[in-house]
């Protein structure tokens, strides 16, 4: 089943964008079937489902962290995590930060800018990523690179309302692209789109996308 679904859900990606399998609250041997279809790339969301899961699993899989992460849990997923979606304060960059430094690494991290109208989605607001930016804060920030941005879209069922807000992160991201800014040598990815409204992020320049229950089917949350 997982494989059919990785199948149909792979023909309506273009290859420059990437591919992130949310695997969260399903079991290893589900991972282990989408990693035998050719998948290399999975995201989860707790620190100790994640950290459990790659204790079992291939050494070559790439764990992305795409929740909301706690600073008192940052040192858990450094050593080994290949990208933070959800950084959103300056209080867990701080930690990331020195977590990295501790293990002598650089960690690739995403600022997450609330674009939906919700009131609940946790992220910076697009000025205050420009201010972090124009202030030089991320100059202290030796151990972490800022890879790019990441947004979740309003949950509703107005396509149109998901592109505007789609729209405008890509926006943000051009513009600071456009900055060439020496803090951010390596800003290449911006990480849109979910198993409801990846092909409109996609159709508005995504260049990864979050894909958990059209591989993995539902979750059951216990
Ligand atoms: C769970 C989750 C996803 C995947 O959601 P689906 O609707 O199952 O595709 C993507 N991004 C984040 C941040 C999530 O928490």
């Amino acid at each position: 089943m997982i494989k059919q679904n990785l199948l149909s859900v792979r023909t309506t990606i273009p290859d420059q964008v990437k591919l992130v399998c949310v695997s969260k609250f399903h079991p290893e041997e589900s991972i282990l079937e989408a990693y035998q279809a050719g998948e290399r790339i999975f995201g989860e969301s707790k620190v100790q489902e994640l950290c459990s899961k790659k204790e079992k699993l291939p050494t070559d899989i790439q764990w992305h962290f795409i929740g909301h992460l706690q600073t008192n849990k940052v040192k858990f997923i450094v050593p080994f995590v290949s990208l933070i979606h959800g950084v959103d304060s300056i209080r867990l960059l701080q930690e990331i930060n020195k977590q990295a430094n501790k293990n002598q690494l650089v960690v690739n991290c995403l600022l997450q800018v609330h674009i939906a109208t919700e009131e609940t989605k946790f992220g910076f607001s697009a000025s205050e990523v420009l201010e972090l930016l124009q202030t030089g804060t991320l100059q202290e920030f030796n151990n972490v690179s800022i890879r790019g941005l990441m947004g979740m879209a309003t949950f509703t069922d107005n396509t149109q309302q998901v592109r505007t807000e789609f729209s405008h992160l890509r926006q943000l991201f051009d513009s600071i692209q456009k900055m060439k800014s020496p803090l951010l040598p390596e800003f290449d990815t911006l990480s849109m789109g979910m198993s409801d409204d990846y092909p409109i992020a996609i159709e508005e320049g995504s260049t990864m996308v979050r894909i958990g229950s059209r591989i993995f089917g539902q979750r059951i949350y216990s």
